[in-house]
C-alpha cells in the first residue's frame, strides 16, 4: 500500500503534462461594439501556433448599420490611414474596397447582429506592428486597435 501515493502523484503529474501538450492556444477573440461607436478590445495577440485566427464582433446595440455600422478590417500599421481613408467613400460595398492592403474584415453589422471573420496566421509576421479598424465613416478615431503575431 505503501507504493500507491506515489504512483497516484505520477499519474496525476502525467495528465497534465499530457493536458499541457494537448491545450490548444487562444485563437479567437470576441469583440462587443455598441451604439456609442465603442468596442472593448484595442489590443489583440495572435500565437504564431494557431493556423487560423478568428474574430467573434458582435454589436451589443439597437441602431441600423446604416446609422451605426460596425466592422473589423485589419491592415499593417503603416497601411492604415490610406486605406481607411479610401473606403470611407465606398458606402455601396459597406466601406470596404478590393485594396490588397486589407489583410482581412469581417462583413458590415448593425445593432443586435454580429458575425465571425477567420484569417490565416501565416500572412503574418512577427515583428511588424498591425493594425484593425471600423471602417464606418469617423468611427476609426474610436474603434481601432494594434494587433501582433507572438510566439
Ligand atoms: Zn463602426
Amino acid at each position: 500500500m505503501a507504493n500507491i501515493k506515489p504512483v497516484i502523484v505520477g499519474l496525476v503529474m502525467l495528465v497534465g503534462a499530457i493536458n499541457n501538450v494537448i491545450a490548444s492556444p487562444n485563437c479567437t477573440v470576441t469583440i462587443h461594439s455598441n451604439d456609442q461607436i465603442h468596442w472593448n478590445t484595442d489590443d489583440i495577440k495572435v500565437s504564431k501556433t494557431c493556423e487560423m485566427f478568428t474574430i467573434n464582433l458582435i454589436h451589443d446595440g439597437h441602431l441600423d448599420k446604416g446609422v451605426m455600422g460596425h466592422n473589423w478590417v485589419l491592415t499593417k500599421e503603416q497601411d492604415k490611414e490610406d486605406v481607411a481613408k479610401a473606403v470611407i467613400l465606398e458606402k455601396e460595398t459597406d466601406y470596404i474596397n478590393d485594396d490588397p492592403r486589407i489583410i482581412a474584415h469581417s462583413k458590415l453589422i448593425g445593432g443586435g447582429q454580429r458575425t465571425t471573420i477567420s484569417f490565416e496566421v501565416n500572412q503574418l509576421q512577427q515583428g511588424q506592428q498591425y493594425s484593425y479598424f471600423c471602417s464606418y465613416p469617423e468611427h476609426i478615431g474610436l474603434m481601432q486597435g494594434t494587433l501582433e503575431l507572438v510566439d
